[in-house]
């Protein structure tokens, strides 16, 4: 019977490097665009910045709630300028009792979809006037669209690529490192607000269904519509 420590030894450098391709091979971005079905284009990727401060919430709620938004990153539309709290990711790691690096990871994925949503083209042969016309039309929709609507979308394209990588993992660890990053996933729901939160079934619910519901609801707010989280959450049972 093979020990802990025969496990560690098997592994060699070849098949660490296949682990650390299939888990952090693609860019988040990248991941999250393939989720979506829409891409930056023409330099509209976000600018990411690591601000060495606490992270705002801190001041007047502690670690109670760990919204992404409130305590861990933050996309700015105005900017388009994903800031992340170091700070805070690691003591919500440690509250949460999960690997700073998977949490760290579900917020590039977190952040990333918003920035997609608010800028991320779908088509890949539009011409410059077409991208920037409607490029024009998402930046007052997602503006607009109610708070559970947008957390809604980013949740899902979250979950969405953290079960697709998962799937598609051949490595026994990597198929590990992606169920640490889905169980931190659902731990850090259950100390977020409503509009974070997903269906318990999203988990287990069929792939294909699941981005069905996710492209549903970006074309929603593509037009317009914001559905209300009592809408959300029917669409997703
Ligand atoms: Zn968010």
């Amino acid at each position: 019977m093979k020990t802990a420590a025969d496990e560690h030894t098997c592994v060699n450098d070849d098949e660490i490097l296949d682990i650390a391709n299939e888990v952090f091979g693609a860019s988040a971005e990248q991941s999250v665009g393939r989720a979506l079905g829409r891409h930056h284009r023409f330099g509209h990727s976000p600018r990411m910045v690591e601000d060495p401060n606490d992270p705002p919430s801190w001041a007047h709620q502690g670690m109670e709630r760990l919204d992404y938004e409130e305590a861990l990153g933050r996309y700015d539309p105005d900017t388009g300028t994903i800031t992340k709290w170091p700070r805070g990711i690691a003591r919500a790691a440690e509250v949460l009792d999960v690997k700073p690096h998977s949490l760290d990871r579900l917020v590039d994925l977190h952040e990333h979809a918003h920035s997609l949503h608010h800028r991320g083209v779908a088509s890949t042969s539009a011409r410059p006037q077409e991208i920037a016309d409607l490029l024009s039309r998402q930046d007052k929709v997602f503006r607009a669209i109610r708070k559970d609507a947008g957390e809604q979308v980013a949740q899902l394209a979250t979950l969405l690529v953290l079960r697709q990588s998962r799937d598609l993992a051949r490595h026994r660890r990597a198929v590990a490192t992606f169920d640490d990053f889905l169980d931190a996933f659902f731990c850090l729901m259950r100390r977020q607000s409503d509009p974070y939160r997903l269906p318990p079934g999203t988990r287990t619910m069929d792939l294909s269904r699941l981005q069905d519901k996710l492209i549903l609801l970006v074309e929603m707010t593509d037009a317009g519509m914001s559905p209300s989280a009592d809408n959300i959450r029917r669409i997703l049972d």
